[in-house]
């Protein structure tokens, strides 16, 4: 195959607004297609199986880990596994479209060391903890505690941002979003 598909990974401290630029990205290029990561944690109400995540039982996730199906894989929180599939990278590039993935500051750096020349990771910086904060909250898609969970977790998240070949601050949506798009642009040319 002539496609040398390349990988885009967008990481961040939960609330800091990945899931929204990845957006911004995947509806500005039609040659990006998102990584459907696998996860154990129950589905949210907007949220549909096989396009947001692969829902999985923690049984099916075991198995899945066992059978070496995952390019990375963590429990993110407690109880709480997520990976990146080995199988989301022969689907995307099948179609001859490059990746992109939304993922957490580990499983980020972990993906960008299996593919050190393919792959621009791109770390996502609140403008603030406090905004970081405030954000989690008026998203208002976890629990009381699930969002203190995420509120320590992010945290010490913020403190990887020197290890990410890129790094974007969201403060204006439209502006992190043209940077980023402006990364990209360089990044597949
Ligand atoms: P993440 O995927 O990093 O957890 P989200 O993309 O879900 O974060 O964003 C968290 C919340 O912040 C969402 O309600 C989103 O609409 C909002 N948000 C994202 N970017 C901005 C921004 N630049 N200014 C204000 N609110 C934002
Ligand atoms: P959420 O439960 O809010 O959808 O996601 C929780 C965290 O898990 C986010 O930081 C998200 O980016 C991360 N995440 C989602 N998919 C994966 C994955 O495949 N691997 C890793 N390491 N983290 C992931």
């Amino acid at each position: 195959m002539d496609h040398q598909g390349k990988l885009i990974i967008i990481s961040a401290p939960s609330g800091a607004g990945k899931t929204t630029i990845v957006k911004c990205l995947l509806e500005k290029n039609d040659f990006l297609e998102f990584s459907i990561s696998a996860c154990t944690r129950q589905k949210r109400q907007e949220e549909i199986d096989g396009k947001d995540y692969y829902f999985l039982s923690k049984d099916e996730f075991k198995n899945k880990i066992e059978n070496n199906e995952f390019l990375e894989w963590e429990e993110v929180y407690k109880d709480h596994y997520y990976g990146t599939l080995l199988s989301e990278l022969d689907r995307i590039w099948e179609q001859e479209k490059h990746v992109i993935f939304d993922v957490d500051v580990v499983g980020g750096l972990n993906i960008k060391k299996a593919f050190p020349d393919r792959a621009r990771s791109i770390f996502i910086k609140p403008p603030s903890l406090e905004v970081l904060e405030q954000r989690l909250e008026s998203r208002a898609s976890d629990s009381a505690e699930s969002l203190a969970i995420r509120k320590q977790k992010a945290e010490d998240e913020l403190n990887y941002e020197m290890e990410f070949d890129e790094v974007i601050v969201n403060d204006d949506l439209e502006i992190a979003c043209n940077k980023a798009q402006k990364i990209l642009a360089d990044h597949i040319r």
